[in-house]
């Protein structure tokens, strides 16, 4: 067992939740008072433990043998299937296409919600995208918030409440979540395959968010961002002509990350189909599996694509919000890409830094035009003239 240090509220169950000490010790603080909400509004950026924390909840309030009332032993059988999300008083839902619909509530959460438990004191109903219902939805879930039965415990994740009505979010109880610190992220690079001498560097490349951080810590991540890191150096040296060639070499790339996603999926189908010996005509699936399957995999290969071009904007804007930090008189202490502080201070003389500001902005642009389905390519080409323009302008 760890000892609790000064400052992480971490022990029992809690030990597997990194960067939000302040989460931890609300959560903890009401379950010790026994005055726990019967729904919690998860607010924060992507993926920064939500699932640790929600899990390490359900444990502590389903534990075999907890040590206090906020604490889950961490080692019983109860914790270590929460910890695994493999207990059947945890339900985890998450969208199956855009968002979610007034059906999904309907015949699928409110029941969850109503059935009986059949192990564990207290169920855990987990919402990830929260934000992605829409109002027809959230009206339906508005009435199981209004008359919540008493074992039914609701975590909603968002990362922006706007995106919920204001009845949904006053029924709710605020918790906040924050990009982890340099301290967890270091101690996450640590745990990963992350050489020593680079871990400092890239738990500040990771931007507070821990799976960028273990993305980087694949190796070809890692190079993919020392070519993101170059961009504005091969835009200055090679003239205009780079523009439409360069965007193309950093989509196929982002497309190459989702072909290992394919594999996967084509090995999954395959396995599938010989289970059920289904046969070269197609036939022999299970009703709906099929479907449902080619869903599945078809969205997980969006993802990673998507995935990849973010790692690519995330790369780009923090090179140049380190070029904006240089212009500003800001010393290495400050700087993401410490890594890259020469070719940061060379790039600095290129572009100035009122156009560095405006392109934050158009990778932000960027961003959203991917969010609503733009041509990533396009998009990307769109992107790269805008950075190129001024360092032209700059150099003539
Ligand atoms: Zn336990």
């Amino acid at each position: 067992m760890t000892a609790p240090t000064s400052a992480a509220p971490q022990e029992g169950v809690w030990v597997d939740v990194l960067g939000q000490p302040a989460a931890v010790t609300a959560l903890r603080r009401a379950l010790a008072q026994d005055e726990l909400a019967h729904a919690w509004l998860v607010v924060g950026p992507p993926a920064v433990g939500q699932q640790e924390l929600v899990r390490a909840l359900g444990a502590a309030l389903n534990c075999a043998e907890p040590d206090a009332p906020d604490l889950g032993c961490g080692r019983c059988n109860v914790c270590r299937r929460m910890a695994a999300g493999r207990h059947t008083a945890l339900l985890e839902l998450e969208p199956k296409g855009a968002g979610y619909l007034v059906d999904d509530v309907r015949s699928e959460w409110i029941p969850a919600a109503m059935h009986s438990l059949t192990e564990g004191r207290r169920k855990l109903l987990r919402v990830r995208g929260a934000d992605r219902m829409n109002e027809a939805a959230q009206n339906a879930f508005l009435k199981v918030l209004e008359e919540p039965p008493a074992s039914v415990l609701w975590v909603l994740e968002v990362e922006d409440e706007g995106a919920l009505l204001d009845t949904v979010v006053s029924r709710c109880r605020r918790l906040d979540l924050v990009p982890w610190g340099l301290e967890p992220l270091r101690e996450r690079a640590a745990g990963l395959d992350i050489p020593e001498g680079r871990r400092e560097a890239l738990a500040r490349a990771a931007l507070g968010s821990p799976s960028r951080l273990e993305a980087l810590a694949d190796p070809d991540v890692a190079a993919a961002r020392q070519r993101h890191l170059d961009v504005i150096d091969r835009l200055a040296t090679a003239g205009p002509g780079i523009v439409v060639p360069l965007a193309k070499e950093l989509h196929t790339w982002a497309k190459g990350r989702s072909t290992v996603v394919k594999e996967a999926n084509a090995q999954e189908l395959a396995r599938i189909e010989e289970e059920f010996g289904v046969d070269e005509r197609g036939r022999g699936w299970p009703p709906g599996l099929r479907n449902q399957l080619k869903r599945t995999h078809e969205r997980t290969e969006r993802q990673a694509q998507r995935q990849a071009l973010d790692l690519l904007l995330d790369d780009l804007a923090s090179y140049l919000r380190d070029l904006v930090s240089i212009a500003s008189g800001g010393g290495s202490a400050e700087l993401v890409n410490l890594d890259a502080e020469a070719e940061l201070r060379r790039d600095a003389q290129r572009l100035p830094v009122a156009d560095a500001v405006r392109a934050l902005s158009a990778v932000a642009q960027c961003r959203r035009a991917l969010d609503r389905n733009g041509n990533p390519e396009l998009q990307l080409e769109r992107l790269l003239l805008q950075l190129a323009l001024p360092i032209y302008a700059a150099s003539a």
